[in-house]
């Protein structure tokens, strides 16, 4: 549980640069999950009012597609800039103004990693664009069989037969990316 400390000596007289690693658990995201660390990359230099930070964040979140329920992985890549001010704030202009007391040496990152991922995630992740989702009358997940209940011909026999393999699902395959529409004979 390393918190998400940049040190800066009151001392520094030349930018330097932090990297650390960022461990998701200590962010207070509790319904995200982060199957690895990930990494924030800060670039301290010494202005006038205190110091810049600029920096970039990096980090993959698992979430749920929103149509098909499937992990997807999604890659945060978000960039910042804050000034650590050490009295007075300067005028709101493209950066973020914190107040950073001379005395104070050490920054807590965790609240701006926070807020970063949260910004950056999809309202409705999706597996890919053309998920076709899980159908909300026979329950057939159709990226990987089709279904007919959109055709307005919703007869469950179709998902009784496709339950026996008549339309074998992969079992525990990731969708590729394709959406080609297999299609089912009419029986006549
Ligand atoms: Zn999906
Ligand atoms: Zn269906």
């Amino acid at each position: 549980m390393e918190p998400l400390i940049v040190d800066i000596p009151a001392t520094t007289t030349r930018s330097f640069v932090v990297t650390l690693p960022v461990d998701g658990a200590t962010l207070d995201l509790e319904d995200l999950r982060f199957p690895a660390p990930g990494t924030v990359t800060v670039d301290v230099s010494p202005v006038r009012e205190g110091f810049l930070l600029t920096g970039e964040l990096e980090m993959s979140v698992e979430l749920e597609c929103s149509r098909c329920l499937e992990p997807v992985l999604w890659s945060v890549r978000e960039q910042f800039r804050i000034v650590l001010a050490r009295d007075a704030m300067g005028d709101e202009g493209e950066d973020e103004w914190v107040l950073f007391p001379r005395g104070e040496h050490e920054y807590d990152l965790s609240p701006l990693v926070r807020e970063l991922v949260v910004v950056a995630l999809p309202a409705k992740p999706l597996c890919s664009d053309g998920c076709a989702g899980i159908c909300p009358i026979c329950g057939t997940d159709r990226n990987r069989a089709p279904c007919r209940c959109a055709d307005g011909e919703g007869d469950p026999r179709w998902a009784a037969l496709r339950s026996l393999g008549f339309d074998q699902p992969c079992e525990g395959e990731v969708y590729d990316g394709t959406s080609e529409e297999e299609d089912i004979e009419e029986p006549t």
